[in-house]
């Protein structure tokens, strides 16, 4: 397939307007080949505060708007994001280096979460609850907790903002998000079909910049009533402390895993083991759901390594224009050393390297597949989060003694096990702690699901009737006969 352009031009979107000269920039850098693509403006100090005014005004138009006329401006919105599905997913392989197949998915997967939102918003019920007075009513209702600040990352940099925009839309609310200075473009193409599809100036506002800076200027204006955030859990701590801090602010917060995945030996270790392979490094193992601590038990251990190795070593890696290419870059230089970190410390640890370890000679972020076995549970790699394409193996003997490993640590985001037993399939399900679990399954999300974690991996859940509530805050009124 022929290279496409990467032609989108990107700015600061503030009530109603683009805004792109006279600002500081930053390069955007295509991870296949290191090339600067394009530059992405930074807000002032004044554009935040243009943008939080915007958010104001634009909170009172379109909490007053009712549920219907605000469903029909959000569908459309997802109309256009199906529509222009291409460009937003070429966007989004130029930028993150994700394979063309994966940005024209996760573009039209964004579109059918926007939607969902959009006819969800039309079901915020409250209710009428009988009360202790004749002639009264108690009535409990769901209101918009009002202007949101949103801050969403670069590794799935048009879903994670659509569902968080299309959530604190639907419920009433209006949006200053701060999306990923790597991933510009292709955020800003799903911002313009909002804009296009009729949404009132202010309602939705997009600004780059400096992340600290930005996130504490929105964050303390008392216009913020509630915070969203993507990312790592160092700074969802911060941030919700400067929340809490400054009016506290209700809170969404999705702070990355360590999912374990438990092989027990009665799996079908030939299927799963080529499922994984194919999974984990797809997209370079740049997802906070992605599998990342592999448990497998004793009588299969062998065999399942053998499998995910030989699979592994077929994938041929590539950027996301290049045919038969089943993997991608990462996304930036940083995961690179990041990822030698990762494998240098397990090795010194006592582990065994099957696969990899090292990046690859051409240009573009490449890192070479890796397979790391018999990793002891004191290596970095088993207790912090690799968020690259390495791959941990252990094995274990028991259920319950892979439960306790696999719960030992305080991250509770995704979790996947695979048996054939329906017994062993409760008692997993039963005793892992995380938010989302597939048993026999990685298919862990879905617009109508809850997306979230449990410990340090979050508070709250996006996607599903909970991504609604996150923006929403209950209001009781007693209302008697005068
Ligand atoms: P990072 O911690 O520097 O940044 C993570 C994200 O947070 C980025 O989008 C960044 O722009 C933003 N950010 C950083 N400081 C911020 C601040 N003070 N205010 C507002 N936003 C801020 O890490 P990174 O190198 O970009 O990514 C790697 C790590 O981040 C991973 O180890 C993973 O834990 C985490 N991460 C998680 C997810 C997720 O989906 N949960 C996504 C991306 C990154």
């Amino acid at each position: 397939m022929q290279p496409r352009s990467y032609d989108f031009p990107t700015g600061l979107f503030i009530n109603g307007e683009w805004r792109c000269e006279g600002r500081d920039t930053q390069p955007v850098v295509n991870p296949a080949n290191e090339q600067v693509i394009g530059h992405v403006p930074l807000a002032t100090q004044a554009d935040l505060d243009d943008a939080l005014a915007a958010a104001a005004a634009g909170f009172a138009t379109w909490s007053r708007m009712s549920a219907a006329a605000r469903a029909a401006i959000i569908e459309k919105a997802a109309a256009l994001m199906h529509e222009r599905a291409e460009l937003i997913g070429t966007l989004m392989s130029f930028e993150h280096g994700k394979l063309l197949a994966d940005g024209l998915q996760e573009a039209h997967s964004s579109a059918d979460i926007v939607k969902w939102f959009a006819e969800e918003g039309r079901r915020a019920y409250g209710r009428i609850v009988p009360g202790p007075l004749a002639n009264s009513r108690q009535l409990v209702m769901k209101v918009p907790v009002g202007p949101v600040a949103a801050f969403t990352p670069w590794n799935f940099p048009v879903r994670i903002p659509a569902r968080t925009v299309a959530a604190a839309l639907a419920a009433g609310c209006s949006v200053v998000l701060k999306a990923a200075e790597e991933t510009p473009a292709c955020t800003a193409a799903m911002v313009r079909c909002f804009q296009d599809a009729g949404l009132p100036p202010g309602v939705l506002n997009l600004v780059f910049g400096v992340p600290a800076q930005v996130s504490e200027h929105l964050i303390t204006s008392d216009v913020i009533k509630a915070v969203a955030f993507t990312g790592s859990i160092p700074v969802g701590k911060h941030l919700a402390g400067l929340a809490a801090a400054n009016g506290l602010k209700k809170l969404v917060m999705e702070l990355g895993g360590h999912a374990p995945v438990i092989v027990c030996d009665d799996a079908d270790v030939e299927r799963v083991a080529t499922m994984l392979a194919k999974a984990k490094f797809r997209q370079a193992g740049q997802a906070c759901i992605s599998p990342t601590r592999f448990y497998i038990q004793e009588a299969v251990y062998e065999a399942f390594v053998e499998r995910f190795v030989q699979v592994a070593s077929g994938l041929r890696l590539g950027s996301a224009f290049e045919v038969d290419v089943d993997a991608s870059p990462m996304a930036n230089a940083r995961r690179l050393a990041a990822a030698d970190a990762f494998v240098k410390d397990a090795l010194e640890h006592g582990a065994r390297l099957a696969l990899g370890g090292h990046r690859l000679e051409r240009p573009g972020y490449f890192y070479a597949p890796t397979v790391l076995v018999d990793v002891p549970e004191t290596a970095r790699i088993m207790n912090e989060e690799p968020f690259g394409p390495v791959v941990p193996f252990s094995s274990f003997k028991t259920v319950e003694e892979v439960l306790a490993r696999a719960n030992r640590l305080n991250y509770g985001l995704a979790a996947y096990a695979f048996t054939g037993s329906d017994r062993r399939a409760l008692e997993l399900s039963n005793g892992l702690e995380a938010g989302m679990i597939g048993i026999n399954s990685m298919l862990v999300s879905g617009p109508e699901v809850p997306f979230g974690g449990v410990k340090e991996s979050g508070i709250g859940s996006e996607n599903g009737v909970e991504g609604l509530q996150a923006y929403l805050v209950t209001k009781f009124v007693q209302q008697a006969v005068s």
